[in-house]
């Protein structure tokens, strides 16, 4: 890369935010000199705020979403304990949360199964969500991953696993545009594809 003409140091940034998703080397590139030409305290404000968050996460060994400090949602005792959504990430869980139609418990797989990402079920500990379901006794589980062909594969997967533990299994995709993502449809149209959901 630069190295010859810029230092080590440069190049060293360069690699580190490549490794971020969606990052490729000239978007890297262009960070890092947007952080070099700003004020020092831009970037110490950066590195301490993802260090911080970074320290502080962990990960509830219940639903699998993000906890900082305070206690997970699914202890929130208001809420439904026999209705289960199954979604991504916790940005999803939000987009849902803010929607306002539902008020159950979230399984967050931290990802989809994909083929071609080559990411497997045991990647998800998709077994730990499977046996969640077998000894609980749920009344509705909701698939809410995005209608893309790695979320239907993650969908259909669960699915085949669970179908005989579950009265009534749904998925909320129907209504929402095809190759949309969950955190990126707006509050209405994603409270409709709840209402809508259709029974697998
Ligand atoms: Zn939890």
């Amino acid at each position: 890369m630069s190295e010859k003409i810029l230092g080590k140091e440069f190049d060293k940034l360069i690699e580190s935010l490549s490794k971020l998703p969606s990052i490729g080397e000239k978007t890297a590139s262009r960070l890092a000199l947007y952080l070099m030409k700003n004020p020092p305290d831009l970037t110490l404000q950066i590195a301490k705020s993802m260090v911080e968050a970074r320290k502080k996460v962990k990960i509830c060994h219940i639903c699998n979403n993000f906890i900082f400090n305070k206690s997970c949602i699914c202890s929130d005792k208001s809420r439904n304990k026999k209705l289960l959504c199954i979604v991504e990430n916790v940005f999803d869980l939000i987009s849902i949360e803010q929607g306002g139609h539902y008020n159950g418990q979230y399984h967050v797989l931290q990802g989809l199964l994909s083929a071609s990402k080559g990411v497997s079920p045991k990647d998800l500990n998709i077994e730990k969500l499977i046996s969640k379901i077998k000894k609980t006794n749920y009344d509705e589980i909701i698939f809410a991953t995005d209608p893309t062909s790695d979320g239907e594969f993650t969908a259909q997967f669960i699915f085949g696993e669970i179908k005989n533990y579950c009265k009534s299994i749904s998925r909320i995709a129907i209504g929402m545009p095809i190759g949309s993502e969950v955190d990126y449809i707006d509050k209405n149209t994603l409270a409709k594809s709840f209402i809508d959901r259709k029974r697998m």
